[in-house]
Parts: C-alpha cells; sequence; structure tokens
C-alpha cells in the first residue's frame, strides 16, 4: 500500500486540506487515503477519501432535506438559505475549491460525489446547496489574482453566492448570438442588455456575465469579440426578475436580469478581452460532468423510489415487484443509470489525468445521463400510478427535476453536435 500521488493540473488537484468537509469526514470516519499497488491498472473504485465525502454527503442530506422542507421550497418556489448555510459550514458546497481560498480543496470527482448524492436524496435541495458557486471555474481559471483574492473566499465561506449569465432571450443554444455590449468609457466599461434563465439572478452577491466588446462584420465570426464581466449585484442599473413557475428545480432562484447602463471598473474585466466565448466553451466542457452526475444521482434516487414502491403496492392480489414487466425495467434503467454513471465518472478522471476536459466525454456524460434520467423517473413514476401524479409523492419532483439535466448547460441537441463535431473534426 502506498499514499496516493496527486497529480497536477491547473486548479484541480490541491493537496488534501482541513477543509469543513475533511473535518466533518474525520469527525465520523478515520481518513486515510491509500491506493492498491500497481499504478497501470484501471480502477473503477472511488479511493477511501472519496468514499468517506460520498458518505458525509449522503449522510447530510438525509438529515437536513426533510420531506417537510422538501415540498415547502418545491410548492413555494422558495431557495432554502437555511439549508444552504448549514451546507455552507461544512463546505460540501466548495469542496472543489482550492483551498488557498478557502474551499475544499478537492477535484471533480469529489464534487460529481456530493452532486450524486445530495441529487439522488432530493434533486431540487441538492442543486440549491450546489448552485451558489456556478461560475466558479471561469473565475479560477481566468480570474486576476485580485479577482480571486476578493470573491473566491466569500464564495467558499458560503457569505456570497455567484452564477454566470450568457443566455439571453434570443440567444440560448447560440451562445455567441448575444446582445448584451460592452462598451469602454475611461476606465469603466458600460454593460447594457438582457440576461435570461440566469441561476441565482435574483440572490446572487455578484455575477459574471457575457458581454460583446467587439463588433463583427462576418456571421461565422461571431464567437469573437465576446468578455466576460464581474457584476456585482448592487450596482446601479442591476435589475433582477425572479422567473416563477419552473416545472423542477423549484428551490433553485432563476431570474431575467436587466443591465441598463451597469458601470464596473476596468479591473472587472475576467481574463483577456474578446476571450469570452472560448471561457464559456471551457467552462461547459469542464462542468457537464456536474450536470452528468446530477443526473445519476436523480436517476438513481427515482429508481430506489420505485423499488420500494412496488415492494409495497398490490394489484391484482401480488406486489407490483412480482411482475416479470416491473422486474424487466427495473433491471434495464439500473443498468443504464450504471452505464451512465461509468460514463460521468470516467470524463471526469479524464479531466484529471489530461489536466483539462476531454469535450467529447463531457458531452456524451452530460447527454446520455440527462436521458437516463428523464427515462428512468418516467419509467419510476409510471410504477406509482396515479399516486405519482400527485405532488405528495417525491417521485413526483424526480420526475420535474430531470428534465433540467437536458437543457441547461447545452440542450440534448448541442451536445450532440459537439460530439459529432468533434468525431468529424469540424470547426465548432
Ligand atoms: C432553470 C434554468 C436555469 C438556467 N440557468 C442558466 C444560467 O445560470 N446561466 C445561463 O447563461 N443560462 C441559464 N439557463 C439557460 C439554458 O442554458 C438555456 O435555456 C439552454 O441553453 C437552451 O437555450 P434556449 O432556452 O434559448 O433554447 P433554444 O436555443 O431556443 O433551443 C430550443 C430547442 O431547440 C433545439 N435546438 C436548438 N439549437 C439546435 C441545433 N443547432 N440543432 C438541433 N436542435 C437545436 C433544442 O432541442 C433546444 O432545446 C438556464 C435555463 C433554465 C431553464
Amino acid at each position: 500500500m502506498k499514499i496516493q500521488e496527486w497529480p497536477i493540473s491547473k486548479f484541480y488537484l490541491q493537496k488534501l486540506s482541513k477543509s469543513p468537509v475533511k473535518h466533518f469526514c474525520a469527525k465520523h470516519f478515520i481518513v486515510r487515503q491509500s491506493i492498491s499497488d500497481g499504478d497501470d491498472m484501471v480502477s473503477f473504485q472511488f479511493s477511501k477519501e472519496q468514499e468517506y465525502i460520498r458518505k458525509a454527503a449522503r449522510e447530510f442530506a438525509e438529515k437536513e432535506f426533510t420531506p417537510e422542507l422538501a415540498m415547502k421550497c418545491d410548492r413555494e418556489e422558495k431557495f432554502p438559505e437555511e439549508l444552504f448555510r448549514k451546507c455552507a459550514e461544512l463546505g460540501f458546497h466548495a469542496v472543489a475549491i482550492p483551498e488557498e481560498y478557502g474551499g475544499g480543496g478537492y477535484g471533480p470527482i469529489e464534487q460529481m460525489i456530493v452532486m450524486e448524492e445530495f441529487s439522488s436524496v432530493n434533486p431540487g435541495l441538492g442543486l440549491a446547496c450546489l448552485i451558489p458557486t456556478f461560475g466558479m471555474e471561469i473565475l479560477l481559471l481566468h480570474g486576476s489574482e485580485e479577482q480571486k483574492e476578493k470573491y473566491i473566499p466569500k464564495v467558499a465561506e458560503g457569505k456570497w453566492i455567484m452564477g454566470m449569465a450568457n443566455t439571453e432571450p434570443d440567444a440560448g443554444s447560440d451562445s455567441a448570438g448575444i446582445k448584451t455590449r460592452a462598451v469602454k468609457e475611461g476606465d469603466e466599461w458600460v454593460l447594457n442588455g438582457t440576461k435570461m434563465f440566469i441561476s441565482n439572478g435574483s440572490i446572487a452577491d455578484f455575477i459574471l456575465v457575457t458581454a460583446r466588446t467587439a463588433e463583427v462584420k462576418d456571421f461565422k465570426e461571431r464567437h469573437k469579440g465576446i468578455s466576460y464581466f464581474i457584476v456585482e449585484t448592487n450596482s446601479e442599473g442591476y435589475r433582477a426578475t425572479p422567473i416563477k413557475g419552473k416545472m423542477g428545480i423549484r428551490a433553485t432562484d432563476t431570474a431575467e436580469v436587466s443591465l441598463r447602463n451597469v458601470r464596473v471598473p476596468s479591473e472587472n474585466l475576467v481574463g483577456q478581452e474578446g476571450m469570452g466565448f472560448y471561457y464559456m466553451m471551457e467552462f461547459f466542457d469542464i462542468t457537464r460532468v456536474w450536470v452528468a452526475a446530477q443526473a445519476v444521482g436523480i436517476a438513481r434516487g427515482a429508481l430506489n423510489l420505485a423499488i420500494e414502491y412496488t415492494k409495497q403496492r398490490k394489484a391484482f392480489g401480488m406486489p407490483l415487484a412480482t411482475f416479470q414487466y416491473v422486474n424487466f425495467k427495473i433491471a434495464e434503467l439500473a443498468t443504464k443509470i450504471e452505464a451512465a454513471r461509468t460514463l460521468a465518472y470516467r470524463a471526469a478522471a479524464v479531466q484529471i489525468e489530461k489536466g483539462k476536459p476531454d469535450s467529447t466525454l463531457s458531452s456524451m456524460a452530460k447527454w446520455y445521463a440527462g436521458e437516463v434520467a428523464v427515462e428512468t423517473c418516467n419509467w419510476c413514476l409510471q410504477f406509482h400510478g396515479g399516486y405519482g401524479y400527485i405532488d405528495e409523492y417525491p417521485i413526483n419532483q424526480f420526475y420535474r427535476d430531470a428534465k433540467i439535466t437536458e437543457i441547461y448547460e447545452g440542450a440534448k441537441e448541442i451536445e450532440k453536435l459537439v460530439i459529432a463535431r468533434n468525431l468529424f473534426r469540424m470547426k465548432v
């Protein structure tokens, strides 16, 4: 046995730290990290440390994601602030933020583990706990040291919430089609435009906003001339209108954001001017495995609900679980979930090995896991019959929450386009 060496990449793999998560784990388990000899062997097992994080995340979710809170936040479309603070105290939301900025110092696998476990217990509350760091990778990879020091520790502590805004009323899948403009005036940038469906838009302290900083005449060149800015939400001219009536993930905040002559200092430009579109594509390549883990968690949770329900519910004098058709379907879904899970973690493992994401694998993982989640929830609700149609039954929420994984961070068709373009080596 020997201590595992952690490969070095730009930000993923930091030394293990005395993070709150680790403290939490250590409180419950003895933390020791080791792998068996034979480095060239393919391993499909979590390390002991990862297993401890998984158990800790599960324990937290089972204790804190009560059915009452889940129902309240779902029905009232309410962000569970107190729950988020508890989660943040333990550091689950910041598990992959480097320890020098106050995070757990772990990597994408650990982040996925937390996401998967949280989502399997309650997808809405799980996402609400973890989405407050949305956009963090862009800041970590391209922010200046001053920006990182000013913003990241506050997010890691759970004191500040962030977001990332690109989508506009007329530009979603076509993410280079944005109309928001940023014009330089002295040592400030002035932003004007409207952003749509922005997660945390009305609860965030700051948002990473894309805006066009250079006009391009050629339609095919539109991805050039887009830049990222840090916009503090208390800036004059920033207005967020919460979007109500979402089908699922109703415990999260989603808003339409209007920017009217919002002035930000020039030092709020993130990275290089004109590189925003490329940063965004890189970001999605990284975070799509995170959505895949969310989808896998949702599917797992739904399947567990269906297994329990079909063991108890009788029809024609027999438990549903004894019908062969039910058995076959449960077996098929479980197999698909396992395949999606393996693909998702492999995509993340390749990120670690290469030190950068593999966009083909990330897109495959997100598309496939999303599809499996939607299919699984559909069948699991079906097995609940009429009861599944009522929101008092948790399967109902899983069914509604699953759908978002096929829409945000790239609709499933966009994932397929990325995969095909990479395979054909066409210019994206
Ligand atoms: C709850 C929620 C939270 C969100 N959070 C954020 C956020 O924090 N930040 C942010 O920037 N955005 C966010 N979004 C926006 C999300 O990323 C977009 O909704 C998504 O990218 C799809 O864009 P659209 O809605 O404009 O659909 P459109 O681009 O209009 O596409 C509609 C449909 O057309 C099909 N389609 C589109 N293009 C193609 C194509 N080329 N080939 C084949 N089919 C195609 C797909 O089926 C797609 O679903 C969020 C959305 C929701 C619903």
